[in-house]
C-alpha cells in the first residue's frame, strides 16, 4: 500500500548500432516505466552528432504516438532516460539525458541513483567560476568530465567517477560510443543484454529487454565501465575488483523492480514469493482470505498464501489508468490518489478474516485509510503482514522516504503501530529472515533503511542544507 511520494529515482537504457535504436529506446523505456514517471528522454547519435529530445511527464506524452520526433531523432546510437527526481526539484531544465558540449565535442549523460556528494562538488566548482543550468547532480558529473586536468589522465571517465560518492548507475552517450558504469557498491541495478542480431544493450532492469527482443546477458559489475561501440563490447574497471563489498539495494527486490526483472543475480518475482513464504512462517493468522495490495504486494502475498495454506484472492483491484499526479503533495490528495488507484472487492473481503500482504509501510497514514475500506467492505478481522522490516532511517542512496521522523515505525513499537493502523494484528519480516531469502551473502546488501547503518558515510547537514539552498535558488522557468 504504497502511502506517499516514494519512488525510485530513475530508469536507464541503451542501445549502440541498431537500426532501430531510438524507436527501442522508447520501447525499452516503456517498460522502464515504473522507475520515474517525471520526465523521459532520449538521446540518440549518428556517429557524429548528438540530438536529444525529452519532456515532462510519461514516455508516451512526451514522444507522443503519432508524432514525427522518433523520425526525426532517428539514430543508430541512442540513450534513454525516466525520471523521478530526489535531487533537484521536478522541472524540465532537470530532465534528462543532460547534452552538453565540452572542449572534446557532445555528450548526454543519464543517471540513476543520488551522489552524496554533490553539493560539495557543486560549492568547489562553483568558486572557481562554473555556471549551473540545473539543480540535478549529472549536471557536476558533466562540470567533472570537462575539467583539463581531469581530461589529461589516461583515462577521464574512470577518473571521474572515482570523484563520485554514493549511488550510480551512469550511461554517457558520446558521438560515437556509449559508456555505461555503475558504483562500487552496486546500489542500483545495471544490466547487459544483446538482440539477436548481436547488438549490445544496457538497461537498468532486465524487464527494457523483453521490449526490444534481447536476452540477458550480464549485470554490469560494481566499480566497472562498459564501453558499446563498433568493436562490440569492451570493459574496464575504475575500481579494482574486489576491493570493495557490494551493498546493493534490498528494496529493488521488495518494491522498485519488476516481477519479471532479474537482478543482483534473481528474479523479482520469485524472490518476493519467498518472503511471502518466510512471512508466512514468522508471523502465521488465523483468517479465511489472503489478499495483496496490488501491485508490488502480490506476488508476497502468494507466497504467504502457498505457505499458510490460506486461499488466494484479490480484494484490492489497483485502476492502472490514472497516471502519477503531480498535484498531490498534501495527504489529502496523496490519500485521494491512492483511493482512485486501489478499489476494494466487497465479495472477496465482506464478513471474511482477512490477511494483508504489503511490501512495505511508510508514513502508515494511507495505509490506514485502505484498512478503513477495507472494514467498511465487510471484512470481519484485519491481520496486516509486511514482508519487509519496519523502516526506520531515510535512504540517501536515490530512494525517496520522507524524514526519520515522517515515518511510521520511527518512534512506534508494533504494539502502537497496530493501534495507528486499526488493525486486528501486524507481522513485519525480520531482517534475518529478508536476508536468509536473498542469494548473496548477507553483507552484500544495503540495509540502512533499517538499521541506519549508512555503508557509504553520510554528512546529512552539508548534504541536505546545500541541496536545499540551491533549490530555493533556482529560478521558476516556464515549461
Ligand atoms: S537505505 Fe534502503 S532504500 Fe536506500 S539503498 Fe539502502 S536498502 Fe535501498
Amino acid at each position: 500500500m504504497r502511502d506517499t511520494k516514494y519512488e525510485e529515482s530513475c530508469g536507464l537504457f541503451g542501445i549502440f548500432g541498431a537500426p532501430e535504436a531510438v524507436q527501442k529506446t522508447y520501447f525499452g523505456l516503456h517498460n522502464l516505466q515504473h522507475r520515474g514517471q517525471e520526465s523521459a528522454g532520449i538521446a540518440s547519435s549518428d556517429g557524429q552528432f548528438i540530438q536529444c529530445y525529452k519532456g515532462m511527464g510519461m514516455v508516451r506524452r512526451v514522444f507522443r504516438s503519432g508524432s514525427d520526433i522518433l523520425q526525426k531523432l532517428s539514430n543508430p546510437i541512442a540513450i534513454g532516460h525516466v525520471r523521478y527526481s530526489t535531487t533537484g526539484t521536478s522541472k524540465a531544465v532537470n530532465s534528462q539525458p543532460l547534452l552538453a558540449e565540452y572542449s572534446r565535442g557532445q555528450v548526454a549523460a543519464a543517471h540513476n541513483g543520488n551522489l552524496i556528494n554533490a553539493a560539495l562538488l557543486r560549492d568547489e566548482y562553483e568558486a572557481y567560476g562554473s555556471i549551473f543550468k540545473s539543480t540535478s547532480d549529472t549536471e557536476i558529473i558533466i562540470h567533472l568530465l570537462a575539467k583539463p586536468t581531469h581530461l589529461a589522465k589516461p583515462d577521464p571517465l574512470a577518473h571521474v567517477l572515482n570523484h563520485l560518492q554514493g549511488a550510480y548507475c551512469l550511461l554517457f552517450l558520446f558521438s560515437d560510443r556509449i559508456e555505461a558504469a555503475r558504483d562500487p557498491y552496486g546500489i542500483r541495478p545495471l544490466c547487459i543484454g544483446q538482440t539477436e542480431k548481436g547488438h549490445y544493450v544496457v538497461a537498468s532492469e532486465s524487464c527494457a529487454f523483453d521490449a526490444v527482443g534481447a536476452k540477458f546477458v550480464r549485470q554490469v559489475e560494481p566499480g566497472e565501465i562498459v564501453t558499446l561501440d563498433k568493436n562490440g563490447l569492451t570493459s574496464r574497471f575504475f575500481v579494482k575488483p574486489g576491493n570493495v563489498t557490494p551493498a546493493h539495494c534490498i528494496f529493488e527486490h521488495i518494491y522498485f523492480a519488476k516481477q519479471n526483472s532479474h537482478i543482483f543475480g534473481e528474479n523479482v518475482h520469485e524472490f518476493r514469493k519467498k518472503l511471502g513464504r518466510r512471512l508466512a512462517i514468522e508471523h502465521p493468522a488465523d483468517a479465511d482470505v489472503v489478499i495483496p495490495v496490488p501491485d508490488s504486494g502480490t506476488s508476497a502475498a502468494i507466497g504467504y498464501a502457498q505457505q499458510s495454506k490460506i486461499p488466494f484472492d484479490m480484494g484490492i483491484v489497483r485502476s492502472h489508468y490514472i497516471g502519477r499526479t503531480f498535484i498531490s503533495p498534501d495527504q489529502k490528495l496523496r490519500e485521494l490518489e491512492v483511493k482512485l488507484k486501489l478499489a476494494v472487492v466487497e465479495e472477496v473481503v465482506g464478513g471474511k478474516r482477512v490477511v494483508v500482504v504489503d511490501d512495505s509501510i511508510v508514513r502508515g497514514t494511507t495505509t490506514r485509510g485502505k484498512i478503513r475500506t477495507l472494514r467498511q467492505a465487510g471484512a470481519k478481522e484485519i491481520h496486516m503482514r509486511v514482508s519487509c522490516p519496519p523502516i526506520r532511517f531515510p535512504c540517501y542512496y536515490g530512494v525517496d522516504f520522507p524524514t526519520k521522523e515522517e515515518l511510521l515505525a520511527n518512534n512506534r513499537n508494533l504494539e502502537q503501530i497496530k493501534e495507528f493502523l486499526e488493525v486486528d494484528s501486524v507481522g513485519y519480516m525480520s531482517l534475518e529472515g529478508l536476508l536468509d531469502c536473498a542469494n548473496l551473502p548477507a553483507d552484500h546488501y544495503c540495509t540502512a533503511c533499517w538499521i541506519g547503518k549508512y555503508r557509504i558515510p553520510i554528512d546529512v547537514a552539508v548534504n541536505k542544507f546545500t541541496m536545499e539552498r540551491y533549490q530555493m535558488r533556482m529560478f521558476d522557468e516556464i515549461e
